[in-house]
């Protein structure tokens, strides 16, 4: 069995490790402070004070920090790199698919083996079968240890070689639950505004979501195809979403409600329009979010 070393004991990172030790891994870890590891070295990890030597006791390297900056002022340390030798180092930190490249090239030039991750789960979800990680980098590597990621979680997929890619799909993923919390928020100023009470809307929006659902399907199906017309098959072509959206717009002046999202909406909706693409289905608007 593979020994660990988990970079970073925060939220995250504790997590991490102890779903490492709850699998029955020999589990080093490292914090810049010390006090982090403690709750962890209780639960029979072994914390080491110097990176270098934590890494070097160990085959695997799982790296759980804030942000890339904080990650590689460690790692590219010339004692750590020196430690990391040909051992596999597994970023799990949230970063751009840019940082995720330049990483997976600094390792590559160093010989280090490397996969980037990203996690789709919160804290308590972290060795679950539900959680799912995706990972980007060489499938071989991911191969040989799937047994190691599926200790993290029972949803460990493998999405491509190009060592951005895991990164990419956590923005793209990110932006469907911001656009929905967005939305929700929108929808809690409107229902409150109006005098509705939030669980009468909560229960409205249930019998809602699979035309919600449904909207988003066909809307990326039409993405995919190109097919951004209107045809027989449009559910509802952009005059229709842009008449309907203009209550919103109402009675966001009306009862003074914050019109940030909504504008946002607007410009989108009015460059598709003063493009001619009134008539067209709602799927025409992708080309006006590059
Ligand atoms: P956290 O604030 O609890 O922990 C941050 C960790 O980074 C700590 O261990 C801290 O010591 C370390 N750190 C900060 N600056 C550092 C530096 N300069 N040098 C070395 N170490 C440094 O945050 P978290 O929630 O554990 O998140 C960690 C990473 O996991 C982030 O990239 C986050 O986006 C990602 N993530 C978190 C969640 C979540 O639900 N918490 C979900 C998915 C991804």
């Amino acid at each position: 069995m593979a020994s660990i070393c988990v970079v970073g004991a925060g939220r995250m990172g504790s997590a991490l490790a102890r779903a490492f030790l709850r699998a029955g891994y020999v589990t080093h870890v490292w914090n810049r402070t010390p006090a982090k590891g403690e709750a962890l070295a209780a639960l029979g990890a072994r914390f080491v004070p110097s990176l270098h030597q934590a890494i070097a006791a160990s085959d695997i390297v799982v790296v759980n920090v804030i942000d890339y900056a904080a990650a590689d002022a460690h790692l590219r340390s010339a004692s750590v790199t020196r430690a990391l030798g040909r051992k596999l180092l597994v970023q799990l930190t949230s970063g751009s698919p840019s940082q995720a490249r330049q990483t997976g090239e600094w390792a590559k030039g160093h010989g280090v083996g490397y996969l980037d991750g990203a996690i789709m789960a919160t804290p308590n979800f972290i060795g679950e079968p539900s959680a799912t990680i995706l990972y980007s980098g060489s499938q071989h590597a991911f191969d040989e240890n799937r047994d190691v990621f599926l200790a993290l979680g029972g949803n460990a997929v493998h999405v491509g070689d190009d060592f951005g890619h895991a990164s990419a799909l956590d923005i793209a993923l990110l932006s469907q639950l911001w656009g929905t919390l967005f939305g929700t928020l929108q929808a809690i100023a409107v229902s409150q505004a109006e005098g509705i009470e939030l669980d009468a809307y909560a229960r409205y929006l249930q019998p809602f979501k699979p035309t919600i659902d449904g909207a988003v399907a066909d809307l990326v199906t039409r993405a995919r195809d190109g097919r951004y017309r209107g045809d027989d098959q449009t559910l509802a072509a952009i005059a229709a979403h842009y008449s309907a959206f203009q209550p919103l717009l109402e009675v966001s002046r009306e009862r003074g409600l914050n019109r940030a999202v909504p504008d946002a909406f607007d410009s989108i909706f009015k460059a598709a329009i003063a493009a001619g693409h009134l008539q067209d289905d709602f799927a025409a608007l992708t080309r006006f979010m590059r």
